[in-house]
């Protein structure tokens, strides 16, 4: 579904992505993990492109990434701070942008939003406001939206870190049921625990290179100076 092909990312002149080639296939968990300042916010924001990069090649679906309005719709995206609009209504966050963006009527956009409500268990609070719901039920929201769009690939930058655990783990329950409907995601994480449980292949980074790629269970006994450094702050 996605390529990259040695992409370089710097702010002026600070290098923050220095190389990076992967492959994603569809039906494939990824974790995305690493030191804070590695690249990892950055790297989705390329895939998704946000970002402008300064070398290398990013295809999406086949389809060279050069604008946003290239991937919008296939990159669908969840937030660390939900990013929902306070003065809409839980189900009007996810019905605009089906009219808006994808041009379905508002008839048949509600009904829409009702069933991803429903599948992310929040069908009775679509008449609420974001500011009446708990963050754990503010990022089901933001899921929902995500999901409408009928992305080909989903990428969660930090989705649970602004959360308590108990909220967290109602989140985590929600991407795992993503998992077993088959979506292709990247997650971004510190809940190494929680994201190793559901993926199917981890990616270390460590300022702006790719130092494990690989599966989970792999993951802990690698020999590598670096993700040994790193599992060791995190424990
Ligand atoms: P965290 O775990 O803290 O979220 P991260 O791995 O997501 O970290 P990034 O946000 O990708 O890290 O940042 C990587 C580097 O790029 C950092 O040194 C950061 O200061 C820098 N950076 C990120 N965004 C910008 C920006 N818009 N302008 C300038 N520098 C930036
Ligand atoms: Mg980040």
């Amino acid at each position: 579904i996605i390529k990259l092909e040695n992409v370089h990312k710097s702010y002026d002149k600070l290098d923050v992505i220095k190389g990076i080639s992967l492959d994603i296939k569809k039906g494939e968990i990824i974790s995305l993990v690493g030191a804070s300042g590695s690249g990892k916010s950055t790297l989705v924001r390329c895939i998704n492109g946000i970002e402008k990069i300064q070398g290398g090649n990013i295809y999406v679906n086949n389809e060279k990434v050069n604008s946003h309005s290239s991937v919008a719709g296939k990159v669908g995206m969840v937030f660390q701070n939900f990013n929902l609009f306070p003065h809409y209504t839980v189900i009007n966050n996810i019905v605009n942008p089906l009219d808006n963006v994808r041009g379905i009527k508002k008839d048949k956009a509600k009904k829409i939003a009702k069933s991803l409500l429903e599948k992310v268990k929040l069908g009775d609070k679509a008449n609420y406001y974001p500011n009446e719901l708990s963050g754990g039920q503010k990022q089901r929201v933001a899921i929902a939206r995500a999901l409408s769009m009928e992305p080909d690939i989903i990428l969660f930058d930090e989705p649970t870190s602004s959360l308590d655990p108990q909220l967290s783990f109602e989140v985590f329950k929600t991407i795992k049921q993503l998992v077993e409907e088959g979506y292709t995601m990247v997650i971004v994480t510190h809940e190494i625990k929680m994201a190793l449980d559901i993926s199917t292949r981890v990616i270390f980074l460590d300022k702006g290179k790719i130092y494990f790629d690989g599966k989970p269970d792999e993951f802990y006994t690698h020999e590598s100076e670096r993700l040994k450094d790193f599992l060791e702050n995190i424990i």
